[in-house]
């Protein structure tokens, strides 16, 4: 893995974080068809002999190989069906723990830089992957994300470490210390799922892990990851995800505009001084765009 490219922008840390977050949840949800998280039904897979030879039968590989450099292989079925099994599913399971362990490690630290910088207490939490999605939350929620404007490289570089290799856990690509190809949790899980001959999940809660609230959006391109576990559907935060399951509607621009600026609360008053500012000369092109968000088409950025 490269070093990161340059110095991150405050949007970028945001987005990167977002990321990574999102790449968390997706391994904490519940996984289809197996029992408990994606992540610990990917190691059961692993662990179970008997699913491990029915994912080999049902791919149509024999029980050798030794993965290592070779074509480009998406789905890393070509590394699931490397090495023997007991080896295999020992040596895949180190890797992921050893990568989610270094995202953990990685999150801590910019906590900890971020911490010391506005002279905050950070107790030193567990590292796992629940702990982690909390320390992501309190670096990038209120007050108006506390990691945005940290200037420092080795912050940066954790950021950008934490979310290519979150990245790699998830959906490739990996490899292990000898250099072997190690398949991503979601390879592991679609070959369970072809083994099992199930149907494919239609996953509607990481429909678009990777983009950003359709309703921040407007805001300049404002990135806040998605809450996939509750408004994935609606592509929204938990902020506007709230307002809108409650409303029937995205919030108003310039509220949303007022809590990135302040880091405050979206409470009633700040909506209704909101409304009332937008009722003001330009409200017809408002209830236009509001419309067209509704119809799924791509918001454009409202005058303000
Ligand atoms: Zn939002």
């Amino acid at each position: 893995m490269s070093d990161s490219p340059r110095p991150l922008e405050p949007n970028d840390r945001r987005k990167l974080l977002g990321h990574t977050e999102a790449n968390l949840l997706w391994l904490l949800l519940p996984a289809a068809h197996l029992d408990g998280s994606r992540y610990s039904a990917a190691v059961n897979v692993l662990l179970d002999s008997e699913m491990q030879a029915a994912i080999i039968k049902a791919q149509g590989y024999g029980g050798t190989g030794s993965g290592g450099s070779g074509p480009a292989d998406p789905t890393g079925s070509a590394a699931l069906a490397g090495a023997s099994c007991e080896v295999r599913a020992a040596a895949v399971r180190r890797v992921w723990l050893a990568e989610l362990a270094s995202v953990a490690e990685s999150v801590a630290r910019v906590r900890a830089i971020t911490a010391e910088r506005l002279g905050e207490s950070s107790p030193p939490l567990p590292l796992n992957l629940a702990t982690t999605v909390r320390s992501i939350r309190w670096l990038t929620e209120a007050p108006q994300g506390r990691v945005l404007d940290t200037d420092d490289p080795e912050s940066d570089h954790a950021i950008w470490f934490a979310r290519q290799t979150s990245n790699a856990v998830r959906q490739g690509q990996l490899t292990s210390p000898g250099g072997h190809r190690i398949p991503s949790v979601s390879s592991v899980l679609e070959a369970a799922r072809v083994a099992m001959k199930r149907p494919v999940d239609p996953e509607p809660v990481v429909q678009k892990p990777m983009e950003g609230c359709r309703s921040c959006k407007r805001n300049a391109g404002h990135f806040e990851p998605i809450d996939v576990v509750r408004y994935s559907k609606p592509d929204l935060c938990t902020m506007c995800g709230n307002y809108y399951a409650a409303n029937g509607e995205i919030p108003p621009l310039a509220a949303v505009k007022y809590v990135h600026r302040t880091g405050k609360r979206l409470t009633t008053k700040v909506v209704e001084e909101a409304k009332r500012s937008e009722r003001q000369p330009i409200s017809e092109n408002r209830t236009v765009e509001r419309t067209r968000w509704h119809k799924g088409e791509t918001t454009k950025e409202e005058a303000s």
